[in-house]
């Protein structure tokens, strides 16, 4: 039986487990999906004795996604534009990095009819900001404001845009509320309001900026409905919660670990149901 792993430091909260079992177990396939912890600084152990296993390939979370980088033979584009790997598939003796988060991101706001949008609001200017703001500025997003506590982590972000599309700014409500005035999306990208953050939003008035028909999208799937959600919904505006990324993140995962296209709606039904069950 081949194996793939989602390896960490922690691992053990990791859902991947989940979503994946569920779907191998629908399409029959004979490969079983663990959670396997790795330490910082172990990862040139891991891949030596995962080549030596039945390893097929694995998820990488905290804190390897850099780290690996150096340790592979081949990145996809998109790993190449964030600096960043979550998935590597072990082939043919070879090691392939991936990321899904930015086609995740896409593929969640396509479903939720949030995309195209031409100016957009990113809250945070972490990893998953990364990825988020330099995939819409490359799939077309004319404007993508990053807005940052720690405004020079915003710029230092923005500079990885040669086009000019992104900007940094600061956090503050003024700056948020002149922003999303001019906005048709907000996405967040801060742990504000994530399960186990000690810190929420303080002031979501900002929201009343965003126009009539505006998204907001919040990456946070733990709790499913955010205060930024809430608020969001109250005010009219589309909202969209982090579960159906976590999800599309996955199926793209495994299509690469399978390198074979898979029902993708099929996928996300077992997955959310897994999930769904998983969580309440
Ligand atoms: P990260 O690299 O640690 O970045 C965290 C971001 O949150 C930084 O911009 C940080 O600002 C900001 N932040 C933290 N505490 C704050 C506070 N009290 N006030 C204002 N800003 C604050 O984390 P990440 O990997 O990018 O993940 C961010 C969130 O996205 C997490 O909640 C994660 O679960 C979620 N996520 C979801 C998916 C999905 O598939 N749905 C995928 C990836 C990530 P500073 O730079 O100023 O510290």
């Amino acid at each position: 039986m081949s194996t793939l792993h989602v390896i960490g430091d922690p691992v053990v909260h990791s859902k991947s487990p989940i979503i994946h079992g569920a779907m191998l177990a629908e399409l029959g396939v004979d490969v079983r999906y663990t959670a396997h912890p790795v330490p910082r600084g172990g990862l040139e152990d891991y891949l030596v004795w995962a080549e030596g296993q039945d390893v097929i390939g694995f998820n990488a979370t905290m804190p390897h996604k850099e780290d690996l980088l150096p340790l592979l033979d081949e990145l996809d584009g998109d790993a190449a534009m964030y600096g960043a790997v979550n998935t590597v598939c072990l082939q043919g003796g070879r090691r392939i990095g991936h990321n899904t988060d930015g086609q995740g991101c896409l593929a969640a706001l396509e479903e939720g009819e949030m995309w195209p949008a031409e100016q957009v609001v990113v809250l945070g200017a972490g990893g998953a900001a990364r990825a988020v703001a330099l995939k819409l500025a490359r799939e077309g997003a004319r404007r993508v404001w990053v807005c940052n506590r720690t405004l020079p982590r915003a710029a230092e972000l923005c500079a990885q845009n040669s086009a000019g599309a992104l900007t940094p700014a600061g956090f503050d409500v003024e700056t948020l509320a002149k922003l999303c005035g001019q906005a048709q999306l907000l996405v967040n990208c801060t742990n504000l309001g994530m399960e186990g953050c000690p810190r929420d939003f303080d002031d979501l008035s900002f929201l009343d900026a965003l126009p009539t028909g505006a998204g907001v999208f919040d990456l946070i799937y733990h709790p499913a409905q955010t205060s930024l959600l809430v608020e969001a919904r109250r005010r009219g505006l589309n909202t969209l919660g982090g579960l159906s990324m976590l999800i599309n993140q996955a199926i793209l995962a495994l299509e690469f670990f399978l390198d074979c296209p898979l029902d993708r709606v099929r996928m996300a039904q077992v997955a959310g149901q897994a999930l769904k069950r998983a969580l309440d």
